[in-house]
């Protein structure tokens, strides 16, 4: 009888998660809101627009100074705590196994 090395194959632990895609961020709505209100000739910034446009543009230098104190522009994803995946019941499942036997004695 031969030796056979142990089948070590481990079934789907985890998948992508869905709400920031893997990404483990995600944007501020609230940051996305005020960007699409922001013409793309100013966002550029290649010769001051984006200073003249808050110039011209009180309410908007307001939001932006508020947003910049209040809020990140992204921060990690809540539904994955910034994983960027969700594990399945068999990741899970052997979460718990893991968990288990590395507890010290109580
Ligand atoms: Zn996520």
């Amino acid at each position: 009888m031969s030796l056979q090395a142990p089948d070590l194959t481990l079934p789907v632990l985890e998948i992508p998660c869905t709400n920031c895609n893997g990404e483990k961020l995600v944007s501020s709505s609230r940051w996305q809101r005020f960007w699409s209100e922001v013409p793309a000739t100013a966002n550029t910034n290649v010769n001051g627009e984006w200073e003249a446009y808050l110039e011209q543009n009180p309410a908007a230098r307001e939001e932006y100074d508020r947003l910049c104190r209040e809020e990140p522009e992204e921060f990690p994803c809540p539904e994955c705590e910034g994983r960027g995946s969700i594990p399945t019941e068999d990741g899970r499942r052997l979460l718990a196994f893991v968990r288990k036997h590395s507890q010290q004695d109580a």
